[in-house]
């Protein structure tokens, strides 16, 4: 069931040029489904995310959105997001509908 639901998540944005590394995000998130990168900025696994948008509310310099309302700049960026494992069957589907429905074309890490 949780497997189905996760069609529905819409994840967030994470613009890392205006990040000040805090942490905040990292800490708040519920799955551990935001990481520091090699360059101390937050950075989305973006098969993990359950949509609480816990982090979007912390983030002191408001650099992270629900993906619905993120503005179309960080979304043409590349590398705030992963993957956890590499996406299969219905997953991918989704993470391909994902893109186009909010338009992002930004590549993964
Ligand atoms: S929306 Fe929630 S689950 Fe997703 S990264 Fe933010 S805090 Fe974590
Ligand atoms: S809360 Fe905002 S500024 Fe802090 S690490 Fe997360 S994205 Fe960066």
């Amino acid at each position: 069931m949780a497997h189905e639901a996760k069609k529905e998540y819409q994840k967030v944005v994470i613009d890392q040029d205006i990040c000040i590394s805090c942490g905040a995000c990292v800490a708040v998130c519920p799955v551990q489904a935001i990481e520091l990168d090699e360059n101390a900025k937050a950075r989305l696994i973006w098969d993990v995310c359950i949509d609480d948008f816990s982090c979007v509310k912390v983030c002191p310099v408001n650099c992270i959105w629900p993906t619905s309302q993120a503005p179309p700049e960080p979304k043409a960026k590349s590398k705030w997001y992963r993957f956890n494992a590499p996406l299969e069957g219905e997953l991918k589907n989704t993470f391909e509908e994902w893109k186009k429905k909010y338009n992002v074309t930004g590549s993964p890490a």
